[in-house]
């Protein structure tokens, strides 16, 4: 499809960037300045950007900023994002590539399922799957589908096919109870939900139909089950409501095609909600053409894809992680990746070792809190196996203590490869901060996330929206509409202009506390609502733990702060000892004086408890709110989206023992 030009003719990255061709290492100060040229020109910079996207109609307007904070990317234009994935691949040469490299959970001296989908293997599924969706269940733009599945190579299919017929989805992550599931399809009016018998997690059968049975009690728009058969495990099947996929599919024409609609750029793609760290979830609204920008910019920049790699995101599809970098990231660039099943761990801790190995995985993508496992394990379940094809990797979700990403840098990255912290949210839709930024790896540094991407304004403000100096804490904002950015938050747009827009005009607030260091790399300190005030001084929780997880006894560690009548606030610290030290009192007068020492005398603890768990959400994450509310005798408030309810049990056990 033809695209607008600019005048030059020359597409605009060439243009005004020229260094972006060229793959090496640059300073600070020259990444800051190509930067700052994109971000002073960032409509033109992102119309460059979405000019190499394949669009069925060229946008009239880049940016419709006439509603703020209700913007709207590539008005009038129009695409598909199933097409960008699926479609342009298996017409191209790529046809026979890889798509997925999918490898099942269940292991008998090596796995037993392995199942590679080429692009035109994907294209014959995606297309069966919406016609499935279209001719038999009668769905079409404008509805709204959930998924519930585990990790199975139906999950992407499903979601390209809604995608394919403008119908919006949401996936609900395999790990949620009932009623996590019935409030998310009440939330997003569902009238499908796609489901399996069961999924595999750790050897075990989590068993999702019935979960989404009890679910259905509540979630009443729900119309019909559609479940595939993943464990074989004996399920009840409501009649007129439930049908297994193979027996629909049967139906379907081998060869199905289905014209993918031409949907809007600002229509809506999907509904995530967030991972319920800091509270209720938000059900965040993507877009079609912003967010695919996005993504093939971050793919390009910050994982450098091309067509050698195999590339491994590690997080489940259920997180926005998963959407933007295991779906429509990498398949939109036509990339061979890895889809796994399970447990990172199972059956042992080297499982996704031999998976990098036996793949050869070259970019990694995945989370502090599965690097602070392989910590706690050791490091001998690397060693067994060959890392050598990993050349690039990442971590998201939480800051990275420095202790850990040494740890992985020198293991995993064999002391050499580009390994950055990148900072996103689901909001954002995709990576905004990077040590990869622009195509090109900036100096790295152990605990920071780098410099915003090429097009991407952010900046640390004070109390009153003023710029905060170099290298003093503040809160984390973006300064210039990006595309990707949330259409809304569904049924909630009051609810969307309060949490983000509120607290600074026309800035999204992102409720993160950060410093910009003087290289204008950001440095996340933790949630903006955890921040503790000792005696006057700001300190972000993360920033003690991080000096607490120094201390070679401790493997984890969780800080809220507690009112004090003297200093204002004080820090209560829950710690996990690594395996094989035994806890004491001995040791406790320890740590605080080791923390004093490398920290400062500003670490004031009330107390440091030892715990075997900690809670946090099913996405990993500690939940800081939870262990504070314990600590300060209030109400938990929600906690659906809580991995473990004895980890709140042993906090409370540990708090009442100390007291
Ligand atoms: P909720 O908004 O429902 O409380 P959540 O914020 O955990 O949940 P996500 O959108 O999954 O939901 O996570 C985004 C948050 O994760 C960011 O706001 C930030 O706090 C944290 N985060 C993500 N990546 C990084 C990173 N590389 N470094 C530091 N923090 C990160
Ligand atoms: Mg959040």
């Amino acid at each position: 499809m033809s695209q607008p030009e600019n005048e030059s003719g020359l597409p605009f990255q060439e243009k005004v960037v020229p260094e972006l061709l060229k793959h090496r290492l640059v300073t600070p100060e020259e990444y800051l300045r190509i930067h700052k040229k994109t971000v002073e020109n960032y409509q033109e910079y992102w119309e460059s950007v979405a000019k190499e996207l394949d669009w069925f109609k060229p946008w009239e307007k880049a940016l419709d900023d006439s509603h703020p904070p209700f913007y709207k990317w590539f008005v009038g234009g129009e695409l598909n994002a199933s097409y960008l994935a699926v479609d342009r691949h298996a017409n191209s040469w790529r046809r026979n590539k890889v798509a997925i490299i999918w490898e099942g959970e269940p292991w008998e001296n090596g796995p037993k399922e392995v199942r590679k989908l080429t692009y035109l293997d994907l294209y014959r599924e995606v297309n069966r799957a919406a016609y499935l969706l279209k001719e038999v269940y009668g769905l079409k733009k404008g509805d709204t589908i959930g998924i519930y599945l585990p990790m199975i190579p139906e999950l992407p299919i499903f979601m390209l096919a809604a995608a394919r017929l403008g119908v919006a989805f949401t996936v609900v992550f395999s790990g949620f109870s009932a009623q996590a599931v019935a409030d998310r399809m009440n939330d997003a009016d569902t009238k499908l939900l796609i489901t399996a018998d069961g999924g595999w997690r750790r050897g075990k059968v989590i068993p999702l139909k019935e979960i989404v049975d009890k679910a259905l009690e509540t979630a009443t728009t729900v119309k019909n089950v559609l479940v595939v058969r993943r464990t074989g495990t004996e399920i009840s099947m409501k009649p007129g409501r439930d049908a297994y996929l193979h027996d629909v599919m049967s139906k379907v024409p081998i060869k199905a095609y289905v014209e993918p609609e031409r949907v809007k750029s600002e229509d809506p793609l999907y509904i995530l909600y967030t991972s319920g760290t800091t509270g209720k979830p938000k059900g965040i609204i993507h877009d079609t053409g912003g967010y695919m920008t996005l993504l093939h910019n971050t793919m390009k920049l910050v994982f450098d894809i091309r067509d050698t790699d195999v590339f491994w995101c590690t997080a489940d599809i259920g997180w926005v992680t998963g959407h933007s970098y295991i779906v429509f990231g990498p398949l939109q660039e036509g990339a061979t990746e890895v889809m796994y099943e399970g447990a990172l761990d199972f059956p042992e801790p080297d499982r996704w070792v031999s998976i990098i190995e036996r793949h050869q995985v070259s970019i990694l993508y995945t989370s502090p809190t599965a690097i602070r496992t392989f910590m706690k394990q050791g490091e001998q379940w690397i060693k067994k196996h060959d890392v050598s094809s990993v050349r690039l990797m990442h971590s998201v979700g939480e800051p990275i203590n420095p202790e850990a990403w040494r740890w992985f840098h020198k293991l995993v990255g064999r002391g050499q490869v580009p390994f950055g912290s990148t900072w996103w949210m689901t909001e954002t839709g995709g990576i905004m901060i990077s040590h990869m930024p622009g195509g090109y790896l900036v100096p790295m540094k152990p605990g920071t996330n780098g410099p915003p991407l090429l097009g991407i304004e952010t900046n640390v403000f004070d109390e009153e929206g003023k710029p905060m100096p170099e290298e003093q804490k503040g809160y984390l904002v973006i300064t210039k509409p990006w595309p990707g950015m949330p259409l809304t938050i569904n049924k909630d747009p009051e609810r969307y202009v309060k949490v983000y827009w509120n607290k600074f005009p026309n800035v999204f607030y992102a409720g993160d506390y950060a410093i910009k260091d003087r290289d204008g790399y950001f440095w996340i300190l933790g949630r903006a609502d955890e921040v503790m005030k000792i005696a006057g001084h700001r300190i972000g929780t993360y920033e003690l733990e991080s000096a607490l997880v120094q201390h070679p006894a401790i493997a984890e560690a969780a800080v809220v702060g507690v009112p004090d009548p003297v200093r204002g606030e004080v820090a209560e610290a829950f710690v996990i000892l690594r395996s094989g030290v035994e806890p004491s009192a001995k040791l406790r007068e320890e740590i605080v004086k080791f923390v004093r020492e490398n920290f400062g005398p500003i670490a004031v603890f009330r107390e440091i408890h030892f715990v075997s768990k900690l809670p946090k959400t099913r996405s990993g994450k500690i939940m800081r709110r939870v262990i504070k509310a314990v600590a300060t005798n209030s109400p938990v408030g929600d906690v659906t989206t809580l991995e473990d309810e004895a980890s709140v049990e042993e906090v409370k056990k540990a708090f009442q023992e100390l007291k």
